[in-house]
């Protein structure tokens, strides 16, 4: 172990291309995706990707608190995205913090570009998304799930949105950052698309790429996308398959 304070910088790209779990630069995390398992909220969805665990729940169209904030030509979106105080290593500070609120506006600001919230004047879509475990890519699993869960809420949307962070370690821009990489690396490039349009919604960049790698990391991220699109897409039929799971059998059962 080394000297308190001092981090040791762990070797993130093998000599084989390998990154530190074993993924090519090119390869998702695992990912898992429930929709439905609240049955309070009127839209939910859990996403399990890689050691990511995020929950998200939608309510609404309803009335909009405060009540200041409404609008008379179309609904808003209202997101909160927030870390429980036992998702990290070390114990994070509860409530919302200057991180905690710049994911949730750009998540809002990402799912009001999709929803027909001209359908809805002077109501709300209410998001809620909770970091239970987290390792990086925390705001692309809660735009994952929140966007499963939207659509679990039956909101008119024009498409499903589904997110990924790209990246640089070492000399390679890589797909799907896992917390060392994001930690250790030089580049952290969270996306989320709408896979019809091609159109980017949320894109942000911590590091320096190249014009080049900047290319080359956005091409990677939206044929991730494109993946995670239909495991999103899976979520939904299961959810709604007559002789799956969920609140309908539920209620057959009882
Ligand atoms: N993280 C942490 N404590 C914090 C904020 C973040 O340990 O207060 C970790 C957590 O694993 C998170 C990662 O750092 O997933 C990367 O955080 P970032 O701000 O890049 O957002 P994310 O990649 O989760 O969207």
């Amino acid at each position: 172990m080394g000297s308190v304070g001092a981090k040791e910088v762990p070797v993130l790209l093998g000599p084989d291309g390998r990154r530190i779990d074993g993924r090519k630069v090119d390869e998702l995390r695992p990912i898992a995706i429930t929709a439905g398992p609240l049955h309070q909220a009127d839209g939910s969805a859990f996403v399990e990707w890689g050691q990511n665990k995020v929950m998200a729940a939608v309510y609404g169209p309803r009335e909009v608190h405060p009540r200041h904030l409404q609008e008379n030509n179309k609904a808003i979106v209202q997101c909160r995205y927030n870390m429980a105080a036992f998702s990290v290593d070390e114990r994070k500070r509860p409530g919302l913090d200057r991180r905690s609120q710049e994911i949730s506006k750009v998540i809002a600001e990402a799912f009001e570009s999709v929803i027909f919230v001209e359908e809805y004047p002077r109501t709300s879509i209410d998001v809620y998304i909770e970091v239970l475990q987290a390792n990086a890519g925390t705001r692309c699993a809660g735009v994952v799930a929140a966007s499963v869960a939207l659509a679990d809420a039956g909101i008119p949307m024009v498409d499903l949105v589904p997110a990924v962070a790209v990246g640089k370690v070492g000399d390679a821009v890589v797909l799907d950052l896992k917390k060392e990489e994001d930690n250790f690396g030089s580049a952290d490039l969270p996306m989320a698309l709408v896979p019809q349009s091609g159109r980017l919604v949320l894109l942000q960049m911590e590091g320096h790429l190249s014009r080049d790698e900047l290319a080359r990391a956005l091409d990677l991220g939206v044929v991730g996308c494109r993946k995670i699109y239909e495991v999103m897409k899976q979520a939904l039929r299961d959810r709604y398959r007559t002789d799956g799971p969920g609140p309908a059998a539920e209620g057959m059962a009882a």
